[in-house]
């Protein structure tokens, strides 16, 4: 009897078998994945000769894909009735790797860049020795009656020999590693682990995968993913029920939307808007991502490359032919049709959220809701770089409509002599209303916006303004709504009582930049404005964040002119200076609190007040 010849691997295939035994890549389970997708492979070059060659006569419904283990042997065996491979084929396909493979092979130096190179090409197949230290493939080709058995240990080389086969196809024999304590090999040699494994990447592979459960064939996956399947076969409850089993959502999505893409990358998705945020959506561990798939077998659960961070709520799938099974994290990130499914799915997004704006809005509100806050950070993140594309889908809560608005809307109701947009912010909308600046806007019947989330302000101070029209805090010093006479008026208040005023700022020390009149307030006594680029809202939500940044907004102690207690003011400055002093206290307090701000001297302040009204 002739004595079987080693063959020696090529020697790029050595190295990457190297790599493959030495097992760098973590999730060894896609093995699995890596053997299906060759079987399903090799039943569709099958079946599409069938269908050009009127010789081939064979039945759709016959192809299938075989797994099954044996215990003892500690063995798994994956069998199916594709094209098949002759000699020759054995040795080409299976003894070496592709040529491109070698070219980056020499450049491979570190480790990292090993695992890039398992990602980027066939070594699909070598995959297996990651779990297998021998791997036999007996395999006939379609057509031809002898088989052929390869064989190998890994890097020491391969045999091939002449065998035989009932019937043409291929079956591959993994035989399992000892376990180690790193890891249990023999885990695989369990119905429920690969029938796991199946359903996860292989769930949508379009030929029955079986396997003999209790003596009987069982049908693992699933076939037809329900993104390919016809429309018109799948009603509104199969994609909510797709999506609470895949997503373990207990409440059904609040949006679905399924696009079919043809052009530079073609694709299909299918996309879900929660109807709620998850538990652990405003946590750090919470990851966004998009499930993506090769021609129905899964590449990764999470793809984050598919989602901008201000859409990282949507949940969903990519299927795309143009995308190879072997990509790797790494390679990800640089894949310009992965860049290019990214650009159009966002897009997409966009467009749906529009859509329901406009044409669904109380969804959108309750959408809104929820994930709004998603939306104002992505307006303020990366200074401001897709802020036109998020403006229009932001609302805020206008005082006279009483709902949710548009910054749109709000341009579009005011009169034509107002020129900004107003806003006010503040724990609550019902705490905003009753602020004293309010009362001016209310009898002048112009809108503000209250703003009641702490990137709100951040948000509009980085959109700057609206349809040229800039953004007002009503607690600043820059915002006016008298007119002139009214101006020139108030300018001769505080010109008259410079001293007085001057006096109180000095009784505030730091506190305060300066201590004016006003006529904005109506009923009120006074008001805390600030100047320049930070209110005082700004600066207690930066000065709350563990860094290590803090800051100071520019404040301004204003008074009512036309209150009582301007007179008393005056009154005290010419008869009791020093009383003078600690109403200057109690007015300033009384403005922090109203602005939703602490006051530090609590019990002197309370004091004072009792000494007051006991006299
Ligand atoms: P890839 O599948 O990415 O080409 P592999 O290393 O997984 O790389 O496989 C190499 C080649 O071996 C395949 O292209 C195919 O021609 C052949 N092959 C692998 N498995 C089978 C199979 N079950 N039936 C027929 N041919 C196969």
């Amino acid at each position: 009897m002739k004595k079987k010849e080693t063959k020696e691997f090529k020697a790029e295939s050595k190295r990457l078998l190297d790599l493959m035994v030495n097992s760098i890549y973590t999730n060894k389970d896609i093995f699995l994945r890596e053997l299906i997708s060759n079987s399903s492979d090799a039943i569709d070059k099958l079946y599409y000769l069938s269908l050009t060659n009127d010789d081939i006569t064979i039945d759709k419904d016959e192809f299938r894909i075989d797994i099954s283990y044996d215990k003892d042997n500690k063995l798994i065996k994956i069998s199916d009735n594709g094209i098949g491979m002759n000699e020759e084929e054995l040795e080409k396909n299976l003894g070496t790797i592709c040529e491109s493979g070698s070219l980056l092979f020499k450049e491979e130096n570190e480790k990292k860049e090993n695992i890039d190179i398992i990602g980027q090409f066939g070594v699909g197949f070598y995959s297996a020795f990651m779990v297998a230290d021998r791997i036999d493939v007996l395999s006939r080709k379609y057509g031809e009656k002898d088989a052929y058995l390869w064989s190998s240990e890994g890097a020491s080389g391969y045999t091939i020999e002449k065998d035989s086969r009932d019937n043409f196809g291929t079956t591959i024999t993994i035989y399992l590693k000892e376990d180690t304590d790193d890891f249990k090999y023999s885990k695989y040699l369990d119905d429920n682990t690969l029938k796991g494994i199946i359903t996860k990447y292989s769930n949508y592979v379009a030929y029955p995968i079986i396997m003999k459960i209790d003596d009987k064939d069982e049908t693992i996956n699933s076939m037809t993913p329900i993104w390919k399947k016809d429309t018109k076969d799948v009603s509104d409850e199969d994609y909510e029920r797709f999506y609470t089993d895949t997503f373990y959502d207990y409440e059904k999505p609040l949006k679905v939307f399924r696009n079919k893409v043809e052009g530079m990358a073609s694709f299909t998705s299918l996309l879900f808007i929660p109807s709620h945020a998850p538990f652990d959506y405003y946590q750090k561990e919470y990851e966004k991502g998009l499930a993506l798939y090769s021609n129905g077998v899964l590449i990764m659960d999470k793809c984050k490359e598919l989602l901008p961070d201000y859409f990282n709520f949507v949940k969903g799938l990519v299927d795309s032919e143009d995308v190879s099974l072997n990509i790797s994290r790494e390679i990800l990130q640089q894949d310009k049709q992965v860049e290019t499914i990214a650009k159009s799915i966002e897009s997409k997004i966009r467009k749906e959220l529009e859509n329901m704006r406009d044409n669904d809005r109380e969804t959108y509100e309750k959408f809104f809701e929820n994930f709004g806050m998603q939306l104002k950070f992505g307006v303020y993140n990366d200074f401001g770089v897709n802020k036109d594309k998020l403006k229009d889908l932001l609302m805020f809560y206008s005082r006279k409509e009483e709902k949710l608005i548009t910054l749109k809307e709000y341009t579009e109701n005011m009169s034509k002599k107002q020129e900004k947009i107003y806003y006010a912010t503040g724990e609550t909308k019902e705490k905003l209303d009753m602020l004293p600046e309010i009362e001016a806007f209310k009898e002048k019947d112009i809108d503000v916006l209250y703003l009641t989330d702490y990137i709100d302000e951040f948000a509009l101070k980085t959109l700057m303004n609206y349809d040229g029209k800039e953004f007002v805090n009503i607690a600043s010093e820059e915002f006016d709504l008298s007119t002139k006479e009214e101006k020139k008026k108030l300018e001769k208040e505080n010109k008259d009582n410079k001293d007085m005023l001057e006096y109180l700022k000095d009784a505030l020390k730091d506190k305060v930049s300066d201590v004016r009149f006003t006529d904005r307030l109506k009923n009120h006594p006074v008001c805390l404005t600030s100047k320049g680029a930070i209110s005082s809202n700004m600066e207690k939500i930066i000065n709350s964040m563990p860094t290590d940044e803090n800051i100071k907004s520019e404040k301004i102690l204003e008074i009512n002119k036309d209150h009582a207690i301007a007179d008393k003011l005056k009154a005290l400055y010419d008869k009791d200076k020093d009383e003078l002093k600690n109403y200057a206290k109690i007015l300033y307090a009384q403005s922090m609190l109203i602005e939703g701000m602490s006051v530090d001297n609590q019990s002197e302040i309370t004091n004072l007040i009792c000494d007051i009204i006991s006299k």
